[in-house]
């Protein structure tokens, strides 16, 4: 898997300042006043708690995500307030590759016969297309193991919402790779955003899930009925 900042919003958290201070100053968004880096933060931090997010969506970035599986960007796909291009299965004949998960791996007879089912799957998908039948149609037998590229835009919002959900323990292992690269990205244009980008529990103060993975307790233990 390899992932990379393509693009940000400039100035991200003085983006974040003029938008923030804009709701509770006099002054218009084109007259806010410079202002330290600690102050800055302090204001976007304490707008976050107040759960006025909507400031966050004045930031965005954009990954190139490469040598993933289909059967993670079909989980990345779902998630809406984002926008993804990603390689065409119809247009582009997919070279061979597989993405094969650490559980698989380290089983030598599960390693086996996944790989047998993938060499079928591979032959028959030359065999289609030498027969002449269209990409678009012979990638019908192409496994959920296939490697895709996508580029991903989320704004600041999206992608706090987003690594709440995939940063957990207890996230699917690819996507969960996947969002702690992105989150390594981010911390290299800004720590203190990078910081937003946790599992959704470190946030809430519990876990939201049927069984905790011990970062926080369940929300039984933590929010008592009245
Ligand atoms: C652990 C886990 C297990 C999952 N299992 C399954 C499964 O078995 N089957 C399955 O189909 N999916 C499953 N999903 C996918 C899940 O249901 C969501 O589709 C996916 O996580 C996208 O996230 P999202 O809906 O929060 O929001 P996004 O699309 O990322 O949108 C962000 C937020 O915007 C708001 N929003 C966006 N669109 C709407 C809308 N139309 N109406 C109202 N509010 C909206 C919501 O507040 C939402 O949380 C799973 C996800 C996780 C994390």
């Amino acid at each position: 898997m390899r992932v990379r900042l393509i693009q940000h919003t400039p100035e991200p958290l003085r983006t974040l300042y003029v938008a923030a201070r804009t709701c509770y100053s006099p002054a218009g968004p084109l007259s806010i006043e410079e202002a330290t880096r600690e102050k800055m933060e302090s204001l976007i931090e304490k707008v976050f708690i107040s759960g006025h997010e909507s400031i966050l969506e004045h930031v965005s970035f954009t990954f190139g995500i490469e040598g993933v599986s289909r059967a993670l960007t079909h989980q990345l796909v779902r998630h809406r307030i984002a926008s993804f291009s990603q390689q065409s299965q119809r247009y582009v004949k997919i070279e061979e590759g597989v993405v094969v998960p650490p559980s698989i791996k380290r089983s030598r007879e599960a390693m086996e016969l996944f790989q047998k089912g993938i060499d079928h799957a591979w032959e028959i998908y030359r065999g289609l297309l030498e027969m002449g039948i269209k990409k678009e149609d012979a990638r019908f037998i192409l496994p959920n193991a296939t490697p895709s590229s996508i580029v991903m835009t989320m704004n600041l919002r999206e992608l706090i919402h987003t690594s709440g959900l995939r940063l957990c323990f207890r996230a699917q292992w690819e996507i969960r790779m996947l969002f702690t690269y992105i989150k390594r990205e981010v911390k290299k244009v800004d720590r203190f955003l990078a910081d937003f980008l946790q599992p959704r529990c470190i946030h809430l103060g519990y876990c939201p899930e049927k069984k905790t993975c011990g970062l926080r307790p369940l929300k039984r233990e933590v929010i008592k009925d009245d």
